[in-house]
């Protein structure tokens, strides 16, 4: 008799960053992760993407806790807190040190505002990224080596950025990825150039969401990721950081926002869609459900 072949189960996660109460937004993007991974035997995962420390809160995270529970969402254990594995960002960072693909930023945000500014008032059309922020300007990464160290060992505030146009060049291949959430099916090819430079570490946190997401996804065996499309642009950023650390893509699944009455993305500052308000209020798990359009 054939032997049949053995297929893994798909591994899913859910990764909320525990700078707030969960809101509607969280709850489908739990919900779908769940559903999805029951559908199809699959493992499904939670991880605290903590590594912003100024605005992560013991409180909020326990009421991740609170609300996956009463919401009827298992997950394994032991849970995932990127902020005990800073060790495992830094040396994908190291990695990219030594490809020569990263360069020490020093300029503020204010400096950057102010640089912009004064292009813009040349006449000089100074290019956004998908976010509306504008790119980082290209004098630092032009700055020699020697000058760079000089800087940081005088106490130089820094950041480390992706060199985006070497980064590309070493990538060579074309960077796809499979989607298959409804609003962008198929095997997709975007550019993450149209992001300039990205942060990958921070003077104030470590690591940064670019690095840490793909490293910690790669880490954690993760073969699905649903989560909502306003993660949508950044996923041709995450490919190039799989391609240049060899890490192996993931299929991804981006879908649907939910919307607060002003038409815009729910926020953590929105405290009446707070799954905790909700559930103080008397609805149930299944009202959540109806809520957000699942039956
Ligand atoms: N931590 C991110 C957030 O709360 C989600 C990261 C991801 O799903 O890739 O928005």
């Amino acid at each position: 008799m054939p032997e049949k072949p053995v297929t893994m189960p798909p591994v899913f996660r859910f990764a909320p960053s525990p700078n707030g109460y969960l809101h509607l937004g969280h709850a489908l993007s739990a919900l779908i992760n769940h559903d999805m991974a029951k559908a199809a035997d699959g493992r499904l995962l939670l991880r605290i993407e903590d590594i912003d420390i100024t605005r992560c809160r013991p409180e909020f995270e326990k009421s991740i806790h609170d609300d996956l529970a009463w919401l009827g969402i298992e997950y394994e254990h032991p849970v995932r807190r990127q902020s005990e594995h800073t060790d495992a960002y830094a040396q994908a960072l190291d990695r990219l040190k030594e490809m020569d693909l990263v360069y020490p930023a020093f300029m503020s945000r204010g400096e950057v505002k102010r640089f912009v500014a004064d292009e813009e008032a040349r006449g000089r059309d100074w290019p956004r990224d998908p976010d509306g922020a504008p790119l980082y300007p290209p004098d630092d990464r032009k700055l020699p080596r020697a000058e760079a160290e000089a800087r940081i060992a005088a106490g130089d505030q820094h950041v480390w950025r992706l060199d985006m146009a070497e980064a590309l060049a070493t990538a060579s291949s074309a960077l796809s990825f499979i989607e298959t959430g409804p609003a962008h099916a198929g095997r997709l090819t975007l550019d993450p150039s149209v992001w300039g430079d990205v942060m990958l570490w921070r003077w104030d946190a470590p690591s940064s969401y670019h690095l840490s997401v793909v490293v910690d996804d790669a880490l954690q065996g993760v073969t699905l990721i649903v989560r909502g499309l306003d993660l949508f642009a950044a996923t041709p950023v995450h490919r190039l950081l799989q391609t240049l650390l060899d890490l192996p893509a993931p299929i991804y699944h981006h879908h649907r926002l939910i919307l607060g009455e002003d038409g815009r993305k729910l926020s953590k500052s929105q405290g009446d869609t707070a799954l905790s308000a909700l559930r103080s209020a008397g609805l149930s798990p299944v009202d959540i459900r109806r809520r957000v359009g699942l039956t």
